[in-house]
C-alpha cells in the first residue's frame, strides 16, 4: 500500500484516538494505523479512565462508553508480611459527579477507535509502523509491514515502546529506571458478590492502591480495582527493580495476589486474563523531544504519566487532542515544520498534563533513590499501631518511648524530617 493521508496517526490507543478524532472533524484526511487485530486487543492498564478529556470531545461520554463502575471511595493499603494497613475515602460527591470510571482496554478502546471512525478517520487495523519515513530533514511518511503511507503529519501515539520517536531521533533508549512494568488480572466474580464485599451499588466501584508486601523495597505499587463482574488486580515495578533484586515479574505478583489483604477477594474468582505492560514512569526530566519536522508525539510515547496520581490515559488523550488541534493550524497555514508543530508543545505546557508533570517533576528521582519509603515507613507505622493496640497494662508513657525508638531504629529522626520537607517540597512547591 502507497497513500498519501493528511494526518498518520500511529497507534489506536487513548493518545491516537483521541488525535484522530480531532482532525478527522475537522475535515482532514486521516488514517489510524494500528498493529493488534482490533484496538485494545493487546492494551491494558489498572485501571481508573479519568473521564474530564473524554468528555470534551464526546459530551454523552458516561452514557455512551463502555465503563464499568464509577469510582465512589479510593482506599490505600500498605502491606507487611504478616498485616496490613487500610486507608478508605467515600465521599458521596462522587456519587453524583465521579471523576474515575473503572474500565476494561479491550472493550473500550475498541469503542473509542469507532468514534474516530464515525468522525471519519480510516483504521487499518493488524498493520505495524516499522520506522518514519524521513526526507531532507522532514517526517513524511511511515514505513509499515505493509508497505508505506504518506502523511503531512504523523503522530506518534505508539506507547511505551515507542519505536517511532526513536527512530526519528526525538529520544535514545529509555533506561531501566525510567520504565515499570506492569502485570496484570482480570479476575471474574459475581456483581452481587462484588457489591457485597466492597458495600458498594452495582454501579459504583472501589479503586485501591497498593505498596509493600511482596514489593517491599522495589519502587513500584500494586492496585484492586473494582470492574461490572470482575476485580482488576495487578502491579506495576521498575524494570531496574526487577533486575537488581533478580525477580520475575509474574512470581512477584503471584506472592503479591496471595497476600492474606488480597487474596480473600480473589480466592473465588475466575482468572480472565493476564497481561503485562510498560509504564512509562521517567517523570518530566526524562520527557522526550516532543516534535520534529512533521511529526509529534503523544501520551505514553512521550512519557506523559503522573505517576503521583496513577494517571496516564487522562494525559494521553489531553495530548492527542492538544496535537490534532495543532495538526489543523498547520494544515489551515500549509506548513507542517517545527516551526509551526511546537505550537503543540506550547499547547501541553499550558494544560495540566505539562503542569502537573513539572509540578511533580522531583517525585520520580525521589522514590527511585529513597527506596526505604517502600520499605522502612510501612514496617515504621506497623510497629507503632502494633505498639499501640497492644494493651497489655504497660504504662504509655513506656509505650511512647518505645514508639519514639522504633522512629529512630527504622527511619531516624534526621532523615524522617528530611524526607518530610522532600516530599512536601516535592509535592507542595
Ligand atoms: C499496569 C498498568 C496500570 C495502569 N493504570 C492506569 C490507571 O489506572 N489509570 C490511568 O489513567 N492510566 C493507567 N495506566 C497508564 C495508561 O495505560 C497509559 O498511560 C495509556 O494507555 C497511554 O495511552 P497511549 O494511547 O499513549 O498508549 P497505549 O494505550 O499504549 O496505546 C498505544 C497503541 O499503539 C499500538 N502500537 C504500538 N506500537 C505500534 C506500532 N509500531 N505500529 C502500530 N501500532 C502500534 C498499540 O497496539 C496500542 O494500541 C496504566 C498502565 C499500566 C501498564
Amino acid at each position: 500500500m502507497v497513500e498519501k493521508f493528511d494526518v498518520v496517526v500511529v497507534g489506536a490507543g487513548p493518545a491516537g484516538v483521541s488525535a484522530a478524532i480531532v482532525t478527522a472533524r475537522a475535515g482532514l484526511n486521516t488514517v489510524i494505523i494500528e498493529r493488534g487485530n482490533i484496538p485494545g486487543e493487546k492494551n491494558l492498564f489498572g485501571g481508573v479512565l479519568f473521564k474530564h478529556p473524554f468528555e470534551k470531545l464526546i459530551p454523552d461520554f458516561v452514557k455512551t462508553a463502555p465503563l464499568e463502575r464509577k469510582v465512589v471511595e479510593y482506599q490505600y493499603w500498605i502491606l507487611l508480611d504478616d498485616s496490613f494497613i487500610k486507608l478508605v475515602y467515600r465521599d458521596d460527591a462522587f456519587e453524583n459527579n465521579p471523576s474515575g470510571y473503572t474500565a476494561l482496554r479491550a472493550k473500550f478502546d475498541a469503542w473509542y477507535a469507532k468514534k474516530a471512525q464515525e468522525a471519519g478517520a480510516m483504521l487499518i487495523t493488524r498493520t505495524q509502523a516499522l520506522e518514519p519515513i524521513i526526507k531532507d530533514g522532514k517526517v513524511i511518511g511511515v514505513n509499515t509491514d505493509r508497505g508505506e503511507l504518506f502523511g503531512n503529519i504523523v503522530i506518534a501515539a505508539d506507547g511505551a515502546n515507542s519505536l517511532l520517536a526513536q527512530k526519528a531521533g526525538l529520544h535514545d533508549e529509555w533506561k531501566p529506571h525510567q520504565l515499570a512494568l506492569g502485570v496484570k488480572e482480570v479476575i471474574e466474580v459475581q456483581r452481587t458478590k462484588i457489591d457485597e464485599m466492597f458495600q458498594v451499588k452495582t454501579e459504583e466501584g472501589v479503586a485501591a492502591t497498593i505498596i509493600g508486601g511482596p514489593l517491599k523495597g522495589m519502587t513500584g505499587g500494586g492496585f484492586l480495582y473494582t470492574d461490572r463482574e470482575a476485580l482488576s488486580v495487578g502491579i506495576g515495578v521498575l524494570l531496574s527493580d526487577l533486575v537488581s533484586n533478580n525477580i520475575r515479574p509474574n512470581k512477584l505478583y503471584e506472592k503479591f495476589k496471595r497476600h492474606p489483604a488480597i487474596y480473600p477477594y480473589i480466592k473465588d474468582g475466575i482468572l480472565k486474563e493476564y497481561s503485562a505492560h510498560l509504564i512509562p514512569e521517567g517523570g518530566y526530566n526524562a520527557i522526550p523531544k516532543l516534535y520534529t519536522n512533521g511529526m509529534m508525539v503523544v501520551g505514553d510515547a512521550a512519557l506523559l504519566v503522573n505517576v503521583v496520581g496513577w494517571e496516564g490515559t487522562n494525559l494521553a488523550a489531553e495530548s492527542g487532542i492538544l496535537a490534532g488541534e495543532t495538526a489543523i493550524y498547520a494544515h489551515k497555514v500549509k506548513d507542517f515544520s517545527a516551526n509551526v508543530l511546537k505550537i503543540y508543545e506550547t499547547k501541553l505546557r499550558n494544560s495540566f498534563v505539562l503542569r502537573d508533570l513539572r509540578k511533580f517533576r522531583r517525585i520520580p528521582p525521589f522514590l527511585y533513590k529513597n527506596k526505604h519509603f517502600f520499605s522502612s515507613y510501612p514496617e515504621m507505622l506497623r510497629d507503632i499501631l502494633r505498639l499501640w493496640h497492644t494493651v497489655d497494662g504497660e504504662p504509655k508513657e513506656i509505650k511512647i518511648k518505645r514508639i519514639r525508638d522504633v522512629i529512630i531504629s527504622k527511619v531516624g529522626p534526621i532523615k524522617l524530617i528530611k524526607d518530610i520537607s522532600d516530599l512536601i517540597r516535592g509535592i507542595l512547591f
